[in-house]
């Protein structure tokens, strides 16, 4: 679909039901955004951590194994991801987990058809649209980068729910207090129920906030640049911070152990990125440069170091996971 059928789509929506809520706006912007576009890198609109060096996906491949090991090694253990963009840190992740010793089936969570094309070019795998579809034997291990961002947020002025309007260009009918995500509660909390019943532990990452916040933090991306999120629906990222705070209470009401969250800088530094990243310029000293400035980037507080943080879920009696 052109993008101009979605605005047309979204105009003829609001002509017929009046405005739309800006959950809704966020949900059908993002689902033609991710559906028609490879968005990552340099010449796409932004780049995720993964994207910036294997280190990334291998330390958190290194956390999964540690942890199953640790377990006792459960053979019956399954990889999940949920919106694996181009399947870089799966790839990363599972090489990692293979060099000790854990090599299991790999299920994806991804609507978007030209990433699954994108993810089915590196990796075996089978795809899903949810959660309900991952087979209910095998303790999970779950992985989630820059995926609850993408999920649509309601906002509200006092309690009344924000909407969309159309007045010759989409605008929001008032002023926002306050946000919150159901669609982001109901999936933390499907996730908890399942890591409960099967085992295993989910690692979510994500930049957001751990308290809840107030006020507006919906954005779009454009070229590496912010833009306005309510023009051009469908061709920038939307996003929103991620409230920590309720995704935990959400796990831990269903019953999973929250660990976290703690900011992607520390949690990485805890998990060795200087050791991983020594090891890598030795074998390629003429890289030494670029890896050091990818840790940087990593881990820097004033880059994704702070503001980008890691919380993990964790079946009840399993073993305490490193990083935290
Ligand atoms: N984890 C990747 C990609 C992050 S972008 C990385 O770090 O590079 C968000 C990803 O979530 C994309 O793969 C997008 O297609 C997917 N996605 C967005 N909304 C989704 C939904 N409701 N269900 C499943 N996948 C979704």
């Amino acid at each position: 679909m052109s993008p101009t059928a979605l605005e047309a789509r979204l105009k003829a929506r609001i002509a017929a039901e009046g405005p739309i809520s800006v959950a809704d706006y966020m949900a059908e912007a993002n689902a033609h955004y991710y559906a028609t576009r490879d968005p990552f890198g340099v010449d796409g609109d932004f780049t995720t951590a993964p994207e910036i060096s294997q280190m990334f996906g291998e330390l958190i491949g290194i956390w999964l194994a540690d942890l199953w090991q640790r377990a006792g090694a459960p053979a019956a253990a399954r990889y999940v991801e949920l919106g694996p963009g181009r399947g870089t840190l799966a790839e990363d992740a599972l090489r990692a987990m293979r060099g000790a010793g854990l090599a299991p089936p790999v299920e994806l969570i991804e609507t978007s058809p030209v990433l699954r094309a994108a993810q089915a070019e590196r990796l075996s795998a089978r795809w899903h649209d949810d959660l309900s579809s991952v087979p209910e034997s095998g303790p999970l291990f779950v992985v989630a980068n820059e995926f609850f961002d993408a999920l649509p947020v309601r906002q509200f002025h006092g309690e009344r729910e924000l909407h969309v309007a159309w007045d010759g260009r989409f605008r929001r009918d008032g002023a926002v207090e306050t946000e919150d995500s159901p669609a982001a509660l109901a999936i933390v909390a499907a996730l908890a129920r399942r890591i409960c019943a099967q085992g295993g532990a989910a690692l979510i990452v994500d930049y957001g906030h751990e308290r809840p916040g107030t006020g507006d933090t919906l954005q779009a991306v454009s070229n590496h640049v912010y833009a306005d999120p309510f023009e051009a629906p469908g061709e920038r990222d939307l996003t929103a911070h991620v409230d920590f705070h309720a995704l935990a209470s959400a796990a831990r009401a269903a019953g999973a152990r929250i660990c976290g969250p703690a900011p992607q800088g520390a949690w990485l530094n805890a998990m060795g990125i200087k050791l991983r990243a020594a090891s890598l310029a030795k074998a390629a000293p003429e890289r030494g440069a670029e890896i050091a400035a990818a840790r940087t980037r990593l881990t820097g507080p004033d880059q994704m170091g702070r503001l980008f943080k890691v919380m993990a879920l964790v079946a009840p009696g399993w073993p305490e996971p490193g990083g935290f």
